[in-house]
């Protein structure tokens, strides 16, 4: 592989945009040790600008310490384990799982968007279910939204939005007096949901959900030619047990299924007062992560 320079303003970097019009400018110069993973990497250094750089320049894990755990990390945080127990399986600091949550969930993320395209252009979904998960930050005063849309024939995760809500009920009240006003994201949430599932989603599709009394106005705001199918439905419990209701048959079955799967493989939303949600971009990292895995390992080997 020609390798190019990595000064964006030198010439020969410029120059691999114009074919191979200029060459060889770049040449190897030695080597280094690398010791996270015990290798010798190349080095190189272009002639043009001096410019020295190597290998792991180009490398997506460049930078990173313990590099040999990204994979295995990446299964482990979507099979339920915590960030802490991670830590301690890989010997590692928490600091450096925490960091490794952030880039493997942006990672996971832009994966995802691009096995979408490719998986559902051309080909576009005709039925899907959607709902808000519920869960919290830190405290049950805080409440998080978590819109959510899933394709029905395959238990395939589409997208998902976090978005913050005011308490309900019983604890609308202390919420106030204790954080004062919270706003309610979620209509932002349901806004950008159908606007990112949109470009691969029938114009005639049959979308489900509860009787959210919230939900018609953007599905029609969205997919106006759409299906809209609202199922009466128990409202379960807060923690999710009621996603897999007591009735014989379950319209929104593939959602509440995926639902309660979200719940028993990110270990946060596990319980309500342990290891919960601190930050809303950790969160949201911990989803992708899981999204990633559930669409290209989890649901497949169901099949
Ligand atoms: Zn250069």
């Amino acid at each position: 592989m020609k390798r190019y320079c990595i000064n964006f303003d030198c010439s020969e970097h410029q120059s691999r945009h114009l074919g191979s019009a200029v060459s060889g400018r770049v040449s190897k110069k030695g080597t280094f040790y690398r010791l996270c993973d015990r290798r010798y990497i190349q080095r190189f250094k272009c002639l043009v600008c001096k410019i020295q750089f190597s290998k792991a320049t180009f490398d997506p894990d460049y930078r990173q310490h313990r590099r040999d755990i990204n994979q295995r990390l990446f299964v482990f945080l979507g099979s339920g384990i915590t960030q802490r127990r991670a830590a301690i399986l890989f010997q590692t600091d928490r600091m450096t799982i925490s960091r490794k949550l952030r880039i493997l969930g942006v990672r996971s993320k832009v994966d995802h968007f691009e096995w979408l395209e490719e998986t559902y252009q051309g080909k576009p979904i005709k039925r899907v279910q959607f709902d808000d998960l519920e869960t919290s930050e830190h405290t049950k005063c805080k409440p998080i939204s978590v819109p959510l849309a899933v394709r029905k024939d395959g238990r395939e995760i589409l997208d998902f939005q976090v978005k913050r809500m005011p308490a309900k009920g019983t604890l609308a009240k202390i919420a106030r007096q204790k954080y004062g006003k919270r706003k309610d994201e979620r209509p932002e949430g349901w806004d950008q949901l159908f606007k990112n599932l949109k470009p691969f989603l029938h114009p005639k599709a049959v979308i489900e959900s509860d009787e959210n009394p919230h939900y018609p106005k953007y599905v029609k705001r969205h997919l106006p030619n759409a299906n809209h199918i609202r199922h009466k439905g128990a409202r379960g419990a807060s923690v999710g047990q009621g996603e897999l209701k007591r009735q014989k048959f379950d319209p929104l079955f593939s959602l509440n299924h995926t639902c309660a799967m979200l719940r028993a493989n990110i270990s946060r939303l596990f319980r309500k007062t342990w290891n919960t949600t601190k930050k809303l971009e950790n969160l949201e990292a911990h989803l992708w992560i899981y999204v990633r895995y559930h669409n290209t390992v989890l649901i497949k080997s169901d099949l």
